[in-house]
């Protein structure tokens, strides 16, 4: 059955960048598991580490930056009837990022989007060849019947005029059919992870709504997992059943996305939760702004990196590297505010 087994797990990944400047840790351990056929939301400000992540899923990272330490376990299913059983697990951490093995997962069981549709897309191509040059690299297929598989796939998306827009070059789409067109090349193959990255940040309101429920719909049709990446948490809050919050490079808390919102324990998601506005809450309120900035990557604070932002900061904390605390069953936080628990591990 699909939603209560494994499909990828991240353990302990670092990804860091060796710059003139000095060393980026951008990601600096890492640890979560993805369900298949559901979502997870990752949520932090920018810098935090959520898009090397997911490039580090993909073997995308742009050099210097490397895996340096970690697992990704991705595991793979064979479907018999409405039976899944377990094929094979592999650790995508192990592959070589420019091997065949990795290019064969890429794009066909682990797809992509991100937030401009542009950076992907190719200006000279039509939205139709390049959705069937994705199926034809994965798929023993003709190219007819790769074009009709296209033209489906645009009218599954809820393309306008899909016969028309299949020969579309993207200038001449708006910036929701542009996004619409890239989850169609994403979901050409069927992938079982679909890794969004801020899909809907640079979209209207209307036109955001439209692609979540779209990407819903989408998940719900074709049972794949959701990875989703966002500074949102109003967007985690309408896509996703658990949730990791990350600052500078480190997963500082992990829960079901109620528990996040009505019992956060980390000082920095609780911070987070100030600054969103509620509907329940008085108008004439201000929101609060998290004090202080986020620090110079190649210069971070001792001890617990959020130390100098943080309200409950103790003395200890700008010394010791806080621990990874289960503070309840399944809720995880990275704060020495938790320390005495019986489950604190000093990595996470
Ligand atoms: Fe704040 Fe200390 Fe917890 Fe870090 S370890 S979040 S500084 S209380």
């Amino acid at each position: 059955m699909v939603g209560n087994k494994t499909l990828l797990e991240v353990k302990g990944l670092k990804t860091y960048f060796p710059l003139d400047e000095g060393l980026v840790r951008a990601v600096d351990g890492a640890d979560f598991e993805i369900q298949q056929g559901r979502t997870l939301g990752v949520v932090g400000e920018s810098g935090c580490g959520k898009s090397v992540t997911a490039q580090s899923i993909l073997r995308i990272v742009p050099p210097p930056g490397d895996i340096l330490e970690g697992e990704l376990l991705f595991h793979r299913y064979s479907k018999e009837g409405d039976a899944f059983s377990m094929a094979d697990v592999i650790d995508l951490a192990k592959l070589d990022p420019r091997g065949r093995e990795i290019r064969t997962i890429r794009g066909n069981e682990i797809a992509m989007v991100f937030q401009e549709p542009m950076t992907s897309l190719s200006p000279v191509h039509t939205m139709g060849n390049q959705i069937t040059e994705a199926i034809l690299l994965h798929q023993e297929t003709s190219k007819a019947e790769a074009r009709e598989k296209a033209l489906d796939i645009l009218h599954r998306v809820g393309m306008p005029k899909p016969s028309q827009t299949i020969d579309s070059y993207p200038f001449e789409l708006s910036g929701g059919m542009r996004q619409r067109g890239m989850i169609a090349m994403a979901l050409s193959c069927h992938p079982s992870l679909l890794i969004a990255d801020e899909p809907t940040t640079a979209l209207d309101v209307t036109t955001e709504a439209q692609i979540l429920d779209l990407m819903r719909q989408l998940q719900e049709d074709l049972g794949m997992a959701i990875m989703f990446i966002t500074h949102d948490l109003g967007v985690i809050a309408e896509m996703a059943e658990t949730a990791v919050v990350m600052y500078l490079g480190k997963v500082v808390e992990r829960a079901d996305v109620d528990t996040l919102y009505y019992d956060a324990r980390h000082p920095y998601t609780q911070a987070l939760l100030r600054s969103i506005p509620r509907i329940t809450e008085d108008r004439r309120k201000w929101l609060e702004a998290i004090r202080g900035m986020v620090p110079d990557p190649y210069n971070l604070p001792s001890g617990c990196p959020f130390h100098p932002r943080c309200r409950s900061a103790q003395g200890e904390c700008r010394e010791v590297e806080p621990p990874w605390v289960e503070v309840e069953p399944d809720h995880w936080a990275r704060c020495i505010l938790y320390a005495d628990s019986t489950t604190a591990t000093a990595q996470g």
